[in-house]
């Protein structure tokens, strides 16, 4: 046998092989194994089409973990065929390994596609949403194509996946499309192995598939020849649809109208947090924002996630999208029906953002936005294409010269994540805010869509929804259940709860460890690492809230080596919602007497003296280290920025005011000082920069000045931090994690920094550095301690 036996990594010809086939040698039969994301997107099909180009005879099933193939013909033939199933591998699909072995020859003629069960059970879950492809585009806009104007078509290489199946196999009898029994033209399409439209399963057309239809704040539809027009119309004349898209319902409004923009946010009572815009195309996402080549590059991926881009001055968007800061988050119509709307040209940009009411679940079903959005929306734009699973818009920005996911959902979900090494099944929770749950199994964890905050009951049960979804959907019985450290969170309690009927395994890890933990393992570091956790906020394993941390990490533990000086948080959450409490606690700490502090702080009298009382009592006026908390802090002082409408916004604005800043403003005064302590964790001590920023501050130094030293002085510090690490254990691998890497400035300055004094830097490239990403780290630290007790 000339071809080695079965492996799952990489190409397995053989030396052997290759040096002795002759070009008219005779037949060979080979079995390819494929794994990866290869059903459900036009695998089979392709490789139908491959072996029929080649001239090649054998047949093409779905198995258990990708496809398999029996190819037979000439050797040479063979040969190119697996090449060429490499090379050319559909724009969905995407191949984890290939193994191949030789089998006898049969001497059969033609190539067949098999019956899924023809190589045992089904069962690669599904693939994600994808984008309308250039191809149904064309026809979309053609008069003459049968799908002119139709809102719901779709082939193999696009359309809804995630979002319309109720369970595997993904095959149209489990999807929302089952209701929809094909037409005589769209089953030929479906059955012929050549078509574009080969066992696209969400297949249909004008004649047999879903329809939209507009209905009013009454309820009741509106008559009208052109549901879209119509909806186009009122758009234009400044009204609110709520418009049902792939993952749920959007708000939508004219976004280029400050009137129409301020209505929506007032009827939604979503005051500064920047709304999504969609615009038309590439060039009308270019007239917008200021966009660079990787930025435009993740605007037009399949997944079409929203891309937080340099806002162009003159854009003509209404001041009120995105307040206060110089980005915009812009994306692309990425659904038929949303092409549609920009067709004509009459709407220029819309304002598509989640259907719900502040961090609750998306809006999907008709009779529920209706009833939830009722007050919002003027009229609402709906089909009956039924959606399965609640699926937000993903939210990217380019970090750094690289793409980063800030929140990882439509067009990302369900597809793994890779794992270095194998992981028995589990299920690890996340947090508290913007939660995002793991399943794992293997060498891949599966994490769930953006969930919002585990705060409320509607929250608890998207998370109940999502979660017995996915775990149908992968077959993955968790056998043990890992959660955050925090006592207090609904995510911990749930998990005792949800694992002691089980009678399975439970595992807290910290916080900022499972942030750390999850970077190593994207880049398959088994540490010891530095890792720099810049967070919000986390349970520390001595009860104190963490957030701005020096770990040096395993996988499997870590030691705190340093974090940064602690200061109050008076009143606990309510501090993050006002961070003028931050800032006053702060400056006090800082030792800025009361009444300047109150001053600086933006904090009334009556207020500064409660707040005063409390931290002289040191009730409810918990102690942190977090990184993002000092950011709010400085926001503040230098912005006055006293109270947020959203998480992070003071921190955000701080960042965006010293964008107008170039690198080279850093001044030493402002770096956090590195105080050690013997026999514990190091202090990043603040006393100095605000000393520094104070008098900047009084001289009547220019604000994003101000905003750009302290940007480096963190920066500074931290480096320095590590810097000491190094000497300490000879670790010279930095890992940057935590909410604080979505800040471009810090990210950039630390990474330039630490490579300058020679470390190695790892970043996080395909889970949020943020808590959205915390279930992914919580299941590698899981599956570690798990591998050590095996
Ligand atoms: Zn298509
Ligand atoms: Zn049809
Ligand atoms: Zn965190």
């Amino acid at each position: 046998m000339r071809y080695a036996g079965l492996r799952c990594e990489g190409w397995q010809l053989t030396d052997e092989h290759q040096s002795g086939a002759g070009p008219n040698e005779a037949l060979l039969r080979l079995e390819v194994l494929v794994c990866g994301v290869v059903q459900g997107v036009g695998f089979r099909p392709f490789v139908y089409r491959l072996a029929l180009e080649e001239g090649l005879a054998g047949l093409i099933g779905n198995n258990t973990d990708g496809v398999t193939i029996e190819i037979e013909g000439p050797a040479e033939r063979v040969e190119v065929f697996v090449a060429r199933l490499r090379t050319e591998t559909p724009p969905l699909a995407r191949i984890d390994s290939v193994g191949v072995r030789e089998l006898a020859a049969t001497g059969e003629a033609g190539f067949r596609i098999v019956a899924s069960e023809v190589f045992g059970r089904v069962s690669t879950g599904i693939p994600a949403d994808a984008a309308t492809c250039a191809d149904c585009l064309r026809e979309l806009l053609d008069p003459a194509d049968r799908r002119y104007r139709y809102p719901f078509l779709n082939c193999t290489n696009c359309g809804p996946r995630f979002t319309i199946t109720r369970r595997i196999p993904y095959d149209r009898p489990q999807t929302s499309m089952a209701e929809f029994p094909m037409c005589q033209a769209c089953q030929q399409e479906y059955d012929d192995p050549l078509n574009r439209r080969f066992h696209a399963q969400p297949n249909a057309c004008w004649e047999c598939g879903p329809r939209v239809w507009l209905v009013g704040q009454d309820g009741a539809e509106i008559a009208t020849e052109d549901a879209v027009a119509a909806c186009i119309a009122g758009l234009v004349a400044g009204e609110i649809f709520a418009i049902k898209g792939i993952g749920g319902f959007h708000l939508s409004a004219d976004a280029t109208n400050e009137a129409a923009v301020m209505r929506l946010r007032e009827r939604k009572r979503r005051y500064g947090k920047p709304l999504a815009v969609m615009v038309r195309d590439l060039d009308a996402a270019r007239r917008v924002c200021s966009l660079s080549a990787e930025e435009e590059a993740l605007l037009t991926t399949v997944a079409r996630p929203i891309v937080l881009a340099r806002k162009r001055e003159g854009n003509g968007i209404a001041d009120c999208v995105a307040p206060g800061i110089p980005w915009l988050g812009v994306f692309l119509p990425y659904a038929p029906l949303q092409h549609l709307l920009f067709a004509d040209g009459r709407v220029k940009a819309l304002v598509m953002t989640s259907a719900n009411l502040s961090e609750e679940p998306i809006a999907i079903d008709n009779e529920e936005a209706q009833e939830r959005l009722g007050g919002i929306a003027d009229a609402f734009l709906m089909h009956d294409r039924e959606i399965l699973q609640r699926c937000d818009d993903s939210v990217c920005a380019v970090v750094d010269g690289a793409p980063q996911l800030i929140r990882r959902a439509r067009g990302f979900v369900p597809l793994g994540v890779g794992l270095p090494f194998d992981a028995p099944p589990l299920l690890a929770v996340g947090g508290h805010l913007k939660n995002v749950f793991a399943l794992a199994r293997g060498r891949f964890a599966y994490q769930s869509q953006h969930l919002g905050d585990l705060e409320s009951l509607t929250g608890l049960e998207f998370f109940k929804e999502s979660l017995d979804h996915l775990m149908r959907t992968f077959e993955i019985e968790p056998e043990t259940l890992v959660h955050d450290m925090h006592p207090g969170y609904l995510s911990t309690s749930w998990a005792r709860e949800w694992a002691g009927e089980r009678g399975i395994r439970l595992i807290a890890v910290q916080h900022h460890h499972a942030h750390v933990a999850g970077c190593m393992a994207e880049h398959g570091l088994e540490g010891p690492v530095i890792g720099l956790a810049l967070d919000g906020t986390g349970y520390g394993t001595d009860g104190t809230v963490w957030g701005g941390e020096v770990l040096i990490a395993r996988l499997d533990g870590f030691k705190r080596f340093a974090h940064l000086e602690r200061i109050p948080l008076p009143g606990g959450d309510a501090a993050v919602k006002e961070p003028w409490r931050v800032a006053f606690g702060a400056l006090l700490a800082a030792g800025v007497a009361a009444e300047q502090a109150a001053q600086l702080a933006g904090a009334e009298p009556a207020q500064a003296r409660i707040v005063g009382r409390m931290i002289e009592r040191g009730v409810n006026v918990p102690m942190t280290s977090s990184l993002g908390r000092l950011f709010d802090a400085v926001a503040a002082v230098v912005l006055g920025r006293r109270v947020v409408d959203y998480e992070a916004q003071a921190a955000i604005e701080l960042e965006g005011c010293a964008m107008l800043e170039d690198d080279e403003v850093g001044r030493e005064e402002y770096a956090l000082e590195l105080c050690e302590q013997p026999g514990g964790p190091n202090v990043l001590r603040t006393g100095r920069t605000w000393k520094t920023l104070l008098k900047d501050l009084e001289g009547g130094e220019d604000v994003s000045r101000i905003a750009a030293r302290f940007h480096a002085g963190v920066a500074e510090g931290l480096i320095n931090a590590a810097g000491n690490a190094r000497i300490e254990t000879g670790i010279n691998c930095v890992v940057l994690s935590g909410g604080c890497m979505h800040n471009r400035r810090l990210a950039r300055l630390l990474r330039v920094g630490l490579e300058e004094e020679g470390f190695e830097v790892y970043r996080h490239e395909k889970i949020s550095p943020g808590d959205g990403g915390l279930s992914y780290g919580q299941a590698v630290v899981g599956a570690a301690l798990l591998r050590n007790v095996h």
